[in-house]
C-alpha cells in the first residue's frame, strides 16, 4: 500500500518516516512523498486552524492525484499541517508559523527570537501543534498531537528544523536542535499525532 505525503517538505517527510519506520513494516506500507508522482503544485492554505489546513492539503493530492489518474484505488494521502504557538504572544505564529516572516525559515526563527527578547523574562511558555491529515477512498480523517515547552530568545543547537533551535520541552534543559533526531522523535507533536493516525491506517487497512 502507498503512503503519500502531501508534502515537498524535506524534514517534514525525513521525520515522518523516521517515526513510521515499524508501522511500514507492519502494514507493508511504502512512503513516498507527492512530488515524486507530480510535478509539486502550490496548495493555499487559507483554512482557519490546523486541521483545516491539513484536509486542504491532502484532499487536494487525492483529487489531482485521482484527475491525473495516477491514484491507485488503495492509494492513502497523508499531510502533516503544523506550527508553534507562543502564549505571551496570544498563540503567535500558529498556523501561520511557516510564513512567520514573508521570508525563509532562518528568518522567521530570528523573528520569533525578537520577539521573545522583548517580552519581560525573555521566555515564554508555548507548544507545538501538528495535525495530521489523511484522505483515502474511504474518506478523510484527521489526528492532533501536541508537545508542551518553553522558548527562550537565543536559538542553540543545529539538529532539526525551523523553530526547534528555541523551543525547550518540557522536563529538558536543552532545545530540540540540541536533542537528537531519536529523542526529539519520542516526545514530537508530530509522533503523537502519527501514532493516533496509525490507528485509522490499520483501519483503513483491514
Ligand atoms: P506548514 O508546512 O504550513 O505545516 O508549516 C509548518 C511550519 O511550522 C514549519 O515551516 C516550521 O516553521 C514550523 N514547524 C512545524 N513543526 C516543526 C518542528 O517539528 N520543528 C520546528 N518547526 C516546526
Amino acid at each position: 500500500m502507498r503512503l503519500i505525503l502531501a508534502t515537498s517538505n524535506q524534514d517534514k517527510v525525513r521525520e515522518i518516516k523516521e517515526i513510521y519506520s515499524s508501522l511500514c513494516e507492519e502494514l507493508n506500507l511504502e512512503i513516498l512523498s507527492y512530488d515524486t508522482l507530480i510535478t509539486p503544485f502550490e496548495i493555499v492554505e487559507n483554512g482557519e486552524s490546523f486541521k483545516e489546513n491539513a484536509l486542504i492539503k491532502s484532499k487536494a493530492v487525492f483529487d489531482t492525484l485521482k484527475q491525473q489518474g495516477i491514484l491507485r484505488q488503495e492509494d492513502i494521502i497523508l499531510s502533516d499541517d503544523s506550527g508553534i504557538c507562543v502564549d505571551a504572544l496570544d498563540g503567535k505564529p500558529g498556523i501561520h508559523s511557516a510564513r512567520y516572516s514573508g521570508g525563509n525559515a532562518r528568518d522567521n526563527l530570528n523573528l520569533l527570537s525578537l520577539e521573545v527578547s522583548k517580552l519581560p523574562n525573555q521566555t515564554s511558555n508555548a507548544h507545538y501543534c501538528a495535525c495530521i491529515g489523511i484522505s483515502s477512498a474511504q474518506g478523510h480523517f484527521s489526528a492532533h498531537g501536541f508537545m508542551y515547552g518553553s522558548v527562550i530568545s537565543t536559538p542553540r543547537g543545529s539538529n532539526g528544523f525551523g523553530y526547534d533551535p528555541m523551543f525547550i520541552p518540557q522536563g529538558f534543559n536543552k532545545t530540540l536542535a540540541e536533542l537528537s533526531s531519536k529523542e526529539k522523535n519520542t516526545i514530537s507533536h508530530r509522533r503523537h499525532a502519527l501514532v493516533l493516525a496509525s490507528y485509522i491506517l490499520r483501519a483503513l487497512r483491514a
